[in-house]
């Protein structure tokens, strides 16, 4: 499973990610259909499809570092909001069968449901990481 899942393959460094964090039990990249600028996910490094299935380790770890990718957010994004979404099941709009948390930033008035997201290239996604890496790590370590 590990070489044919897109995430586990971002996980063990085959594929690119524009990585934002990581800890022992999470990781958490730039989505490549930016939602909305800084759309980000959050991912357990164990492989498994749905939130039903994940230990409570992992799924108190997704919680715990989604609160300093926020503050990163609202340090260098600005949003009047960020979603939290996450998917399970090809009913409920989960495309990528290795459980994972959206954070997405929100504009007042930005439309974003329903819309399709915006393809990001790499650069931009590495230089939007990049701002969000280095407000996460003054967070961490205030
Ligand atoms: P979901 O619909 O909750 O399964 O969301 C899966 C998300 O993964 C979508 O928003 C995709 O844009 C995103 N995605 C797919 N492939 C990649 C990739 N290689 N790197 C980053 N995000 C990806
Ligand atoms: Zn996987």
């Amino acid at each position: 499973m590990r070489e044919t899942c897109t995430f586990c393959r971002i996980i063990d460094g085959v594929e690119h990610g524009a990585f934002v964090y990581e800890d022992e039990l999470v990781v958490a990249f730039l989505d490549i259909n930016q939602a909305s600028p800084g759309h980000t996910l959050i991912v357990p490094r164990l492989h498994v499809a749905a939130w039903w299935e994940l230990p409570d380790a992992e799924a108190a770890a997704v919680a715990r570092a989604a609160k300093p990718i926020m503050q990163a957010m609202r340090q260098v994004l600005e949003p009047d909001g960020i979603n939290l979404v996450q998917n399970n099941g090809r009913a409920a709009g989960q495309v990528i069968f290795h459980v994972h948390m959206h954070v997405i930033p929100r504009w007042q008035g930005d439309r974003r449901f329903g819309r399709p997201p915006a393809y990001a290239d790499r650069q931009t996604l590495d230089e939007r990481a990049a701002q969000l890496r280095a407000a996460l790590d003054r967070i961490r370590h205030a």
